[in-house]
């Protein structure tokens, strides 16, 4: 290759998408927004690569304008040392870089596969298969500050959101994310929703935050019903592992996230089903590392959504792509952004899949207008406090959780609107 094929600059902006509404999980909330750092890496030859991070409601901007200083002169190609260059052992004790990597990782695929005018996921193997199938995230939520969408609180009202997203998307597979409430409550509502949707397949996610006592009993009510699996109930490998007696198949994006934790359970099985993600783990090649492991040891595989836009998601599409291993369909937040930063708008839903996009390299290009809307939408209205209510002014999520929410109290869009400002 040409000596030109080398970064020239890195660009990072932050950007600021609206949700449908705020999305309650058990250790705070997505604050009707999400926010994500978009890297745009270009070589001396005018070449731009993609990468994305980010997801916990803050900038990561100065840290990736910070590492691009150095990675200028850096050959896209030479994958292995960029990884020497950022993810040093002992220097990440001081400077955990994993998901910068991950971002300036996808951004080098991007590069390759369009000087090379292939996909990633022709790069990494070859597609085994063309469409993606997704689950539907099903949340708990409060109403759209702006009014636009209503609270999500009732079984009723969340069996009701559950099948507009179906015939609306096509969904076979759903996702409870829960933990803001009692179990036994958010049992209630898992139960309706299996009641509604009999043959579809389900899995319930509450972030860790129940005792092993209560996930136990978590279990035991979930033991006869359509489950891919029960996802993080409660938090540690060694929690897990007394729960896996139960006979229910686990899952976890919480405590299995590196290759250190991947060998522990290996040896001390504590999880059945490993949930990568392309950030959490530092790279889709990473991913696919581990996805090696686990079908040797016949662990199970899916791919976790962290709250992304089109760019990593994209990522996640030649992920699954590659994967021979890909056990269940992937998670995604995507269906609750009302927008997104790439060229066209939102990929779109067939029969609950994603297409994996064929164009060279990542295969989705950024929409500079749409980048400039939402990186002001950033400027305007901030980082948010991942782990904290905005409806909850006191509480602090505790682990294992303390103080449920009571499903009796509604929140009206205009107390919404009042904690958090208007978006729009
Ligand atoms: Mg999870």
């Amino acid at each position: 290759m040409s000596s030109s094929f080398v970064i020239r600059e890195v660009r990072a902006t932050t950007v600021a998408v609206p949700l449908w509404g705020v999305l309650r999980h058990s250790n705070g909330a997505h604050w009707g927004r999400f926010v994500r750092t978009v890297v745009e890496v270009e070589t001396e030859d005018g070449l731009v690569g993609l990468g994305e991070l980010g997801g916990g409601g803050e900038s990561a901007e100065a840290a990736v304008r910070s590492v691009g200083q150095d990675l200028r002169g850096h050959d896209p190609f030479q994958l292995e040392l960029l990884r020497a260059k950022l993810c040093n052992p002992t220097a990440s004790l001081y400077n955990n870089r994993t998901q910068i990597h991950a971002a300036f990782e996808f951004a080098c695929l991007d590069l390759i596969g369009q000087r090379l005018g292939v996909s990633v996921s022709e790069l990494l193997g070859g597609r085994l298969r063309s469409q993606v199938p997704v689950a539907s995230y099903l949340f708990f939520r409060y109403p759209d500050p702006n009014g636009s969408a209503e609270e999500i609180r009732t079984p009723e009202q969340l069996v009701e959101h559950a099948l507009w997203l179906k015939s609306t998307y096509g969904f076979h597979s759903h996702k409870l994310k829960g933990g803001i409430y009692p179990w036994a409550y958010e049992m209630d509502c898992y139960e309706a929703l299996v009641a509604a949707m009999p043959t579809d397949r389900f899995r319930y996610d509450p972030n860790g935050i129940y005792s092993v006592g209560d996930a136990r009993l978590i279990a035991r009510r979930m033991a006869r019903l359509p489950n891919d699996y029960l996802e993080d109930p409660t938090f540690g490998l060694e929690a897990m592992r007394e729960l896996r007696r139960e006979g229910i198949p686990l899952a976890t994006n919480t405590v299995v996230v590196d290759f250190e934790q991947l060998a522990t359970n290996v040896f001390r099985r504590a999880v059945d089903v490993i949930l990568l993600d392309t950030t959490f783990w530092g790279g889709i090649r990473s991913c696919l590392k581990a996805a090696g492991v686990l079908d040797t040891f016949k662990l199970g595989v899916g791919v976790h959504s962290s709250g992304e836009l089109g760019i990593q998601l994209a990522t996640m599409l030649h992920l699954a792509a590659v994967l021979p291993n890909l056990d269940f369909a992937i998670d995604s937040h995507y269906h609750h952004l009302r927008d997104d930063v790439i060229v066209g708008g939102k990929l779109a839903y067939r029969d609950g899949c994603l297409a994996v996009p064929t164009g060279p390299g990542l295969g989705v290009r950024l929409d500079p207008e749409k980048l400039a809307i939402y990186s002001d939408l950033y400027r305007r209205t901030g980082p948010y406090p991942y782990d904290r209510d905005p409806a909850r002014q006191d509480w602090v999520p505790l682990v294992p959780g303390q103080s449920f929410d009571d499903p009796g109290r509604q929140v009206s869009a205009e107390e919404i609107a009042a904690r958090l400002g208007r978006l729009a």
